[in-house]
């Protein structure tokens, strides 16, 4: 029954909003966001207080391209552009409450895409640092999280196989594309008692979505889900000659 109002509000919105060309109401995208963690996020399960706050004060909306505005709260990726996308909000709190973050954290993100999961990290921890691959995307998403004057996010163009050793080691890493297997420097580059989150395995094959753990110099992996995302690119030409 309560589905069957999401759905039907879902519908209301975009049939309201469309013809407008994306001009929805502020109040109305606050209503969807509010209706999003009810019935997508707390309904499945996701319980940390500072996560469900996070999600219901981020605008996804305007990480979201002005063509696809109207579908930001819908329960599935979207497009970004270039190919990526940003991920269902699910996701996002899933993978966020994974890595069991603290208001000191120190968090690096691999994958910026959007800036929406960054935003949302930057909620709940002192400082996020991420890394994003194809440079139009990490602009953009640098000039959304700076008109939304967020602070404390660094954003860097380039690799993300190699890290930030510069500012390792972090207490918690997330990964938001996929690799073949777990890069090895992002294992170094988190603390003793840090904890990562990582979806691995082949574009259109299965994919686990994985959390690492190093604790007393040992590393435990365990898988958490079958998961969807895009590829984490290896390209030459990102790499120090
Ligand atoms: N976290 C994003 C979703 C990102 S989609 C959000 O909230 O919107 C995954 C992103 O990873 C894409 O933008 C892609 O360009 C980026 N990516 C892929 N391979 C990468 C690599 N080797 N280093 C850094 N970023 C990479």
């Amino acid at each position: 029954m309560r589905k069957t109002h999401y759905h039907l509000s879902f519908l209301m919105f975009i049939f309201l909003c469309l013809p407008a060309n994306s001009a929805c109401d502020l109040a109305d995208y606050t209503r969807l966001r509010d209706l999003m963690v009810k019935e997508q996020i707390i309904a499945r399960g996701i319980r940390n207080p500072a996560v469900i706050k996070a999600m219901e004060g981020v605008p996804r909306h305007l990480f979201v391209p002005s063509k696809y505005r109207a579908f930001s709260y819908g329960d599935y990726p979207l497009s970004i552009g270039e190919g990526q996308t940003i991920s269902q909000p699910y996701i996002v709190a899933f993978m966020t409450e994974a890595l069991e973050l603290t208001s000191d954290d120190k968090v690096l993100e691999i994958g910026t895409g959007s800036g929406y999961q960054a935003a949302i990290l930057v909620e709940l921890v002192k400082e996020v640092y991420t890394i994003e691959f194809i440079p139009r995307l990490a602009k953009r998403a640098q000039k959304t999280l700076g008109e939304l004057e967020y602070e404390n996010i660094r954003l860097r163009i380039g690799d993300g196989y190699r890290g930030w050793p510069e500012e390792a080691p972090f207490d918690a890493i997330i990964v938001t594309c996929a690799p073949d297997k777990i890069p090895e420097a992002l294992v170094d580059q988190l603390r003793e008692g840090g904890r990562m989150i990582i979806p691995v395995g082949r574009e259109g094959g299965v994919q686990k979505l994985v959390k690492v753990t190093k604790k007393a110099g040992k590393i435990k992996i365990q898988a958490v889900m079958d998961v969807r995302f895009v590829p984490m690119v290896k390209d030459d030409s990102l790499r120090d000659p």
